[in-house]
């Protein structure tokens, strides 16, 4: 049988899953006739056998107001997190990792093209990521999809994977950024496209900041408007206060194509009906559109790009709907902006595209033709290659040499292309000093409070005056994996290598045996 690659887009809010055959792009609708899933889970109960027993989707969203204990959402959210505060226990007492989570998703949507759209086997995908997520977070993904039975061919970010949708493959050489909001993360990505090389400058965003905070804007919107009709909201009515979630998505959604809506509520049994208009909607979420303009504009800033410079601008994410994001873009770039691909599923898209340059019948154990390229690119592929940056600044904890306060020193800046190495050198602090601490640490700031250590080693160093060099060398491999090495600059010797695993990914072990947990589940 033909095997064929499938691209997933496997969102905060929603997933989606597409094929391209024949030239053609289409997206897989789920059982529901639906194009696009809600990546929600809901836990109904516990199958005879002792497993659980779960709906994902539409369903699995609209039982989120009734019962919410055992529905689960915004998984993403918590991906390449580790601890119990980021598992979920089902019905039949089993915990669920946020990988766990994400793969009954993936199930999901790889069942559901299987056996309501008759797409053939869906084993190979191309999975895409937020331009920013750091290896951590990567690895979970992958994880994530092994734990559902898949192959991940790829993990590609986001923007590139609507970039590849929007066909900019094929027209004239340019330089386009990409404003993706969606329901849970905002991400603002530039990109060089020159003719099927997508070379990403630079990239920024918040991953908490998407549709869902706009909800939560319209929710208070609403408990305020309820007030004033002198209604008392009781703090514990727990189902309360998820039905006036649920109407406030739905007045957002209203309010993208009418400038005023009406939703209705029974509270002590009295029915209240209150008025929203669009302006009001506007005003109250005014900061959350000021704060994607000012992240927007420090991606540009970190690489001196004016909107001169911006060919083309595309949104993707379905909060792109919202009129003040177009008005607000246009304002400020002085381009007009069109919805030539749905931004809804634009991504998975890209991803089917992308998925599709993957040479999968090759004789097994062959190599594919995603070898990775050793010089300049990342991902590459017989049509399109793709190469990024890094998302996170990535450093060391030194001692400042006079007053001995420990500092963070950058050795590869964020937005810097990958693969790259970079190094610094520092000196020994004490005479005859015996130990060096190397402490790998994520993010911008000098001072330590404000980075998180992502990983250590302790080498040992021959004794020698304090003052002696020392070079710490970091790799960034396009898999977006650290590894570093540490050179005796006396002797010039290496003093050893490590690599930064992550804690907060799971190991190989725990993967097989989460594989074996999910695929008992029963999951529609
Ligand atoms: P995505 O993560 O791209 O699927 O986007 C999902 C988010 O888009 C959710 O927060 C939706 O509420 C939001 N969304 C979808 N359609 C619209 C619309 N017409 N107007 C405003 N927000 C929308």
């Amino acid at each position: 049988m033909e095997r064929k690659a499938f691209g997933i887009d496997l969102g905060t809010t929603n997933s989606a899953i597409a094929l391209y055959e024949n030239e053609e792009v289409s997206i897989l609708k789920n059982m529901e006739g639906f194009d696009i899933t809600p990546s929600v889970i809901f836990f109904t109960g516990v199958t005879p056998s002792g497993d659980d027993d779960m709906l994902v989707g539409e369903y699995a969203k609209n039982a989120a107001a009734t019962n919410p204990d055992n529905v689960v959402q915004f998984i993403k959210r918590r991906m390449g997190q580790s601890g119990p505060q980021f598992n979920h226990i089902g019905p039949s007492g089993k915990e669920y990792t946020p990988e766990m989570l994400s793969a009954f998703i993936l199930r999901k949507i790889a069942q559901d093209a299987e056996q309501f759209v008759g797409a053939g086997e869906v084993k190979d995908v191309v999975i895409t990521v937020p331009a920013y997520f750091d290896d951590a977070r990567r690895t979970a993904t992958k994880q994530a999809g092994a734990i559902a039975g898949l192959n991940v061919l790829a993990v590609i970010n986001e923007p590139t994977a609507a970039a590849i949708a929007f066909g900019l493959d094929k027209g004239a050489d340019s330089r386009v950024l990409v404003y993706d909001l969606g329901g849970g993360t905002f991400d603002v990505t530039i990109m060089d496209i020159k003719g099927n090389h997508f070379d990403t400058l630079a990239t920024g965003g918040d991953h908490a900041l998407g549709g869902f905070n706009f909800d939560g804007k319209m929710s208070e919107l609403i408990q305020q408007k309820l007030v004033e009709q002198g209604i008392e909201l009781d703090d514990e009515d727990d189902a309360l206060f998820a039905e006036i979630r649920e109407k406030a998505e739905k007045a957002k959604l209203q309010l993208s194509s009418v400038q005023s809506t009406r939703p209705v509520f029974t509270i002590n049994g009295k029915t209240c009906r209150i008025e929203i208009t669009r302006e009001e909607f506007e005003t109250a979420t005014a900061d959350l559109m000021q704060r994607t303009k000012i992240l927007l504009e420090e991606v540009m800033a970190d690489k001196n790009i004016s909107w001169a410079e911006i060919d083309e601008l595309l949104v993707v994410g379905g909060s792109t709907r919202m009129p003040m994001v177009k008005r607000m873009l246009e304002e400020l770039s002085g381009k007009s902006i069109t919805y030539k691909i749905d931004p809804d599923t634009a991504v998975a898209q890209g991803a089917a595209i992308f998925a599709s340059t993957f040479d999968l019948n090759a004789a097994e154990g062959a190599p594919k033709n995603d070898a990775r390229a050793g010089g300049e690119a990342d991902w590459v592929t017989n049509k399109i290659t793709i190469s990024d940056v890094t998302s996170q600044s990535l450093g060391v904890i030194t001692l400042d040499y006079d007053t001995r306060r420990e500092q963070n020193t950058i050795i590869i800046p964020h937005n810097s292309k990958i693969p790259t190495t970079r190094s610094v050198e520092v000196y020994t602090v004490d005479d005859n000093q015996t130990r060096l601490r190397v402490r790998v640490t994520e993010g911008d700031e000098t001072d330590v409070e404000f980075v998180k250590v992502i990983g250590s080693s302790t080498l040992s160093i021959p004794p020698y005056p304090k003052g002696s060099p020392v070079e710490i060398i970091y790799a960034y491999d396009p898999d977006q994996t650290v590894f570093i090495e540490v050179i005796d600059k006396v002797t010039n010797q290496s003093l050893g290598t490590f690599q930064v695993d992550r804690a907060s990914n799971l190991t190989a072990d725990q993967v097989a045996r989460a594989t074996g947990v999910v695929g008992r589940a029963n999951v529609e």
